[in-house]
């Protein structure tokens, strides 16, 4: 095995852009395996911090952003491991599970690291070095195999975006019985409609502000049909019934991090019906009588998902023949990575990857 001594890694200084520095390739110490990364994701977070929130981004990945290679979303094979590792060897591909908890809180043993109360918790790309670089030192436990018939960028969605919406629509149960409404068409949005289909949902419509987004989302073939909100939730619920030649979807989920789309996703759901929250940030706000009430509804909340959900999600899309990756709009090589940030901030269609693999010198 040739290792190169030094790489280049993506920092996020907080003025509005990502700059390149070399760093040394990490050792694994022990239970850490050495993975040479194939690909990571840019996501809403990252975007957040950088465009949005110089200070910092408590309460979605940690209390602060110290200085580290920037990706949460890493997917890659892994070349080295330390003493101790016990499950994964030289050559596992593998998706990176984006936080590193303690594993030993009641959250880590639920496989929730994402919970983790301890203040050991740290999360890769915020906390400690993350996948935007060409090699990443990664926890053996926050491995998750890579299935054959999946592909690095596959990975990298699966570790952050599709997890998220698997969990969203594993809590309201989808299946078979009824259709599902997906609020909110960025990538998360995309991949619950992509997930959805998978767990059997009968119909799956989106709606979506962004033309470009629906557009997007139509070219996906998952979606039954994509609409644009009216200004009022009981308007697009309209719709959104017409669409499905029903009084409203069985399942929805608001992947939008809004509060319109939250209204909405609650408006649109059929009497009886279950909705999922997993966008961040802003606030819920609803009459309560006739939208929660009258209707029957259970509404649920969810952050992130498990690893052992990461895993059966990865199994599943192997198994469904569906392909995360094909909801990436954008690939840039690392070297780009300021000119990818600024795509993803921006008019990006749709999910925007970072290739460190691809580079030429690698
Ligand atoms: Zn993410
Ligand atoms: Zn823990």
């Amino acid at each position: 095995m040739s290792l190169k001594h030094d790489m280049t890694g993506v920092y996020l200084p907080g003025d509005s852009t990502a700059v390149l520095r070399e760093l040394a390739v990490p050792e694994p110490g022990p239970g850490q395996v050495l993975i040479e990364v194939g690909a990571s994701g840019i996501c809403g977070s990252d975007i957040g911090y950088i465009y949005h929130e110089h200070k910092g981004h408590r309460g979605v990945d940690g209390p602060a952003y110290r200085g580290v290679v920037a990706g949460h979303e890493p997917s890659g094979r892994i070349v080295a491991t330390g003493p101790g590792c016990r499950r994964f060897g030289s050559g596992d591909r593998v998706i990176v599970y984006h936080i590193a908890g303690c594993g030993l809180c009641d959250n880590c043993r639920r496989g929730y690291f994402i919970s983790c109360t301890s203040p050991q918790r740290e999360s890769y790309g915020w906390q400690r070095d993350g996948g935007h670089a060409h090699y990443l030192l990664a926890e053996e436990s926050t491995c998750v195999r890579l299935p054959d018939e999946l592909s690095y960028v596959d990975g990298a969605l699966i570790a952050c975006g599709f997890g998220t919406a698997y969990e969203g629509l594993r809590r309201i149960g989808v299946n078979g019985d009824g259709d599902l409404l997906v609020v909110g068409l960025g990538p998360v949005g995309l991949a619950a409609g992509m997930i959805g289909k998978g767990m059997g949902a009968r119909r799956v419509v989106g709606v979506e502000v962004s033309p470009q987004r629906r557009e997007w989302a139509d070219g996906l073939g998952v979606f039954d049909a994509t609409l644009a909100p009216e200004p009022d939730a009981e308007a697009t619920a309209g719709l959104v019934a017409d669409a499905l030649g029903a009084p409203g979807a069985l399942t929805a989920i608001d992947c939008s991090g809004s509060r319109a789309g939250r209204s909405t996703a609650i408006a649109g759901a059929a009497e009886w019906g279950r909705v999922s929250l997993v966008g961040e940030g802003g606030t819920l706000e609803t009459e309560v009588s006739d939208s929660l009430l009258h209707k029957q509804l259970t509404l649920y909340a969810s952050w992130v998902t498990s690893l052992p959900a990461m895993a059966e999600l990865a199994g599943n899309l192997a198994r469904w023949g569906l392909r995360p990756e094909h909801v990436v709009s954008d690939r840039f090589p690392l070297a780009e990575a300021d000119e990818a940030y600024q795509l993803a901030a921006g008019a990006s269609k749709g999910k925007v990857v970072l290739l460190p693999s691809e580079e030429p010198g690698s």
